[in-house]
């Protein structure tokens, strides 16, 4: 048997080839990756990569499934966790998961709150306006749904912030509805595994809906994340130590039968493989030092470009700062000092 390490890394980054017709003919999806028609795949091929999967992850799972929100089926910290996931790493989401959890046990807890009580736990994992979002997505929760949680993909799309991903997985990991969560990481497999295939975003929600196994919404969908985040990456996908690389990954059988029609399908699948923007230099860089600064304090006008770590640019900061007001999580005084909401 051929070694697996010959499809590596350094296979993966032969020049490109441009995808021909001929590499869409029997495909359910077009050349932008929307679907075309019937995603369904053969019964015996999802059957051996759902085998072959759980395998692995039953093996695997033992340290991830010591995070948090793993040993919840709670709908609102479901919804909590998520939020707080979905632009931020793990690591850095655990401790304050703890404690924000502990803090706003409720919807109705974190209702009631004050928008400084907030920020004050959530500074630190950025994208701040997740913050006022959950807040008032607690607010809708307790006024329309009788502060429960709301168990229907609708309900769930309908409050503040929570969009196609967060809804199916908290439908998926809190309730165990067989739906589909599409992630930077499950829509890297599906790309690769299941269809080596650009996929757009609704092409990957419609492949990720049609795949899950009966019954085991929770499960797969945290198997095929947890083979996305730690076996196969964006840039070093790890093939020799990839449950699916024996005759169930579609990616992997073409770059060893040496396809031209073989390029990495996650590298161009549009809003299901995107690398974040840097972080150092950048406005979210000075937004985290202007929040820091207010919690500790009323920032004075004149202290604003040094609080947002730009002395040099006061007029950046003000920018920024102005940004702030808009979405809520500053507020101005008569003087032009800047403090939380
Ligand atoms: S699914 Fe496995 S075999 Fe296929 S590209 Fe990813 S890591 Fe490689």
């Amino acid at each position: 048997m051929a070694k697996p390490t010959t499809v590596g890394t350094s296979v993966f980054r032969r020049e490109r080839s441009s995808r021909t017709d001929a590499s869409l003919r029997g495909s359910p999806f077009g050349a932008n990756g929307e679907p075309t028609g019937s995603i369904a795949e053969g019964p015996d091929e999802n059957a051996l990569r759902r085998e072959l999967l759980y395998g692995w992850w039953e093996s695997a799972r033992v340290s991830r499934d010591r995070l948090p929100w793993r040993t919840t089926r709670d709908p609102w910290f479901t919804l909590i966790a998520e939020l707080m996931l979905a632009q931020t790493q793990v690591e850095r989401v655990a401790p304050r998961f703890l404690r924000f959890i502990d803090r706003f046990p409720t919807p109705h807890s974190l209702a009631v709150s004050t928008p400084r009580e907030v920020l004050e736990l959530w500074v630190g994992l950025g994208y701040n306006r997740r913050a006022l979002y959950l807040q008032e997505s607690a607010k809708q929760i307790e006024e329309r749904f009788e502060g429960v949680v709301p168990h229907s993909l609708s309900g769930l799309l309908s409050l503040p912030g929570v969009g196609p991903y967060t809804a199916r997985a908290v439908l998926a990991f809190a309730f165990g509805d067989d739906v589909g969560v599409v992630d930077t990481n499950t829509g890297r497999v599906l790309a690769r595994a299941f269809v080596n295939h650009l996929l757009a975003p609704s092409g990957a929600q419609a492949l990720a809906d049609a795949v899950v196994p009966g019954g085991e919404g929770r499960k797969w969908n945290l198997a095929l994340m947890d083979l996305g985040s730690l076996v196969c990456r964006l840039r070093e996908p790890d093939c020799a130590h990839c449950p699916l690389r024996a005759g169930s990954c579609r990616f992997y059988g073409a770059r060893r039968e040496g396809s031209i029609e073989s390029d990495d399908p996650a590298r161009s699948s549009h809003g299901v493989s995107r690398p974040q923007a840097r972080f150092a230099g950048s406005d979210r860089e000075g937004r985290g030092r202007l929040l820091r600064a207010a919690i500790a304090g009323t920032i004075v006008r004149e202290d604003l470009a040094a609080a947002a770590g730009w002395p040099e640019e006061p007029l950046r900061a003000e920018r920024v700062a102005a940004r702030l007001v808009v979405e809520g999580l500053l507020a101005q005084s008569h003087s032009g000092d800047y403090q939380l909401p």
